[in-house]
């Protein structure tokens, strides 16, 4: 069974720090199933690659087997898949042998544990149920490209068509501890199995590698069943915890950083006059259909209901309790029912396609890009530029130029602790324009609040039209 990961991050042979193995050296690992050793194929600055293989010991597997074996001999047991197949027994190898690369942390490259990498893994022999499309299903949302080549039942009987299982290789940009959590948690998922018994700890096992992640994941709810070998009560619970919790996004921080937001903000109440500002556009454009991307606690939601025409508002949010939020600043569930058949809040995450979004007249990103991390702006960009095509784009985003003015903000300081960036007018025109023109839109900007002649107004708007 054998995994590589490779990058070309110069200089690639950090790998090994990020792995925290020394690339001159063989590590081999004794474990209850065999041995696992790690390898460097290559080590350059400019690509490195590190091998996992893990040698399974099926006859050892079955004589170690505690209990009662009776007369349940099968060649099955001898003879199967798991010692070329990645599968459980790998995603405990690399809990084993990379185990703190897992939780992101590394003595010497700290930062770089921290910093998206172009990673590019390959297995030989990944068994797929479902093939290849849940395959694509899995891996694709979280931005690998997924390159899958099946393997023929016997290749000297090519009519007897293709196996379960393919060689897949994944590329993609993300932090190493993601890939390996990705890896951890979703080869099990593929295969559809589990060599050792699932308990409730394996519900904390999946939250733990995939808090971060899962959430958001389209298909979350089978990877979580599968995950936990079908078991209904375990995945339920799964699915609420991982739901409630929010690990990417904590709720309650959020509220007390938008309060601050809020307060550096204030002295030209600065939300009301964007609220207006949008409710204008939208009022304007006559559309009909309105997503409402990032609506947070449904502020935008409310005004759009009560100050438009429209027929149809979707709220859409990756956190589970912002939705909570607008579910109650709406009185959902005592709303007269024509009203209630005019709005529906979902949970979703605006990096990833989804159909739900496609087929609106207006979208509205409302402070909303600058909390993604710029690597996954070309994803949200492609979701919904490229994929949901509304006819209307409204963003909205801070201009950092105005930051200040903030009487309140200590200077080089963001407005809110989970901004991962605050554009300049020219950066935001910058980004804007090229999107438009990729995507053939057409973009105008403006300010929002009061204008200063010398750096702006507060908050910045793209208006794109098709
Ligand atoms: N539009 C609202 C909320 C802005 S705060 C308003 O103007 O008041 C940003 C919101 O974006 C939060 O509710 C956060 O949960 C949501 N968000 C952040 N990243 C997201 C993502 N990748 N997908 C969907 N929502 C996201």
């Amino acid at each position: 069974m054998l995994l590589t990961i490779s990058t070309t991050h110069e200089s690639a042979t950090d790998l090994g720090f990020l792995l925290h193995k020394n690339p001159g050296r063989v590590h081999s690992t004794e474990m209850s199933f065999g041995t696992v050793h790690v390898v460097f194929s290559e080590a350059s600055d400019e690509r490195c690659t590190a091998a996992l293989l893990a040698e399974v010991d099926p006859v050892g597997l079955v004589r170690d087997r505690k209990g009662p074996k009776g007369n349940d001999f099968s060649l099955d047991q001898y003879v199967n898949d798991r010692p070329y197949a990645a599968s459980s027994f790998l995603s405990v190898a690399i809990n084993r042998v990379f185990g703190t690369a897992l939780t992101g942390r590394s003595k010497e490259r700290p930062e770089l544990a921290d910093t998206p990498i172009p990673v590019s893994a390959h297995l030989p022999v990944v068994p797929c149920r479902g093939g290849e499309e849940i395959l694509r299903r899995l891996f694709e949302p979280l931005g690998y490209r997924v390159d899958a080549t099946p393997i023929p039942l016997d290749s000297t009987f090519p009519a007897w068509g293709d196996s379960r299982y393919f060689s897949v290789t994944l590329n993609g940009t993300c932090r190493l501890r993601d890939l390996l959590e990705h890896l951890f948690v979703l080869l099990p998922v593929l295969d559809d199995d589990k060599h050792y018994w699932v308990g409730p700890d394996e519900v904390d096992k999946l939250l733990r590698r995939g808090g971060q992640w899962l959430a958001a994941h389209p298909e979350r709810e089978l990877i979580a069943r599968r995950y936990l070998r079908h078991d209904r009560r375990l995945t339920t619970d799964a699915l609420a915890r991982l739901l409630a919790d929010e690990p990417g996004d904590p709720d309650e921080l959020g509220a007390v950083h938008d309060e601050e937001e809020a307060i550096v903000e204030k002295p030209i109440s600065l939300n009301e006059q964007r609220l207006a500002a949008v409710i204008g556009q939208l009022q304007g454009s006559g559309g009909r259909r309105i997503v409402d991307l990032g609506c947070g606690s449904g502020k935008l939601v409310e005004r759009i209901l009560r100050d438009t025409k429209a027929e149809r508002v979707l709220g859409v949010d990756v956190s589970y309790g912002a939705l909570q939020g607008a579910s109650r600043r709406l009185h959902l569930d005592t709303m007269a029912p024509r009203q209630r058949e005019r709005v529906e809040l979902v949970q979703g995450a605006l990096t990833y396609r989804d159909r739900r979004l496609q087929g609106f007249d207006a979208a509205t990103v409302i402070e909303v890009i600058e909390h993604l991390d710029p690597p996954r702006l070309g994803a949200f960009e492609r979701a919904l530029f490229a994929y949901a095509r509304p006819a209307r784009v409204i963003v909205t985003t801070p201009n950092v130029e105005y930051n200040a003015l903030f009487a309140t903000l200590p200077s080089g300081t963001l407005r809110h602790r989970d901004h991962r960036f605050e554009w300049t007018r020219s950066q935001f025109e910058a980004w804007a324009s090229e999107v438009a023109q990729r995507h053939g839109y057409q973009v105008e900007l403006y300010g929002i609040g009061p204008d200063d002649p010398d750096l702006g107004a507060p908050t910045q708007m793209a208006v794109f039209r098709q």
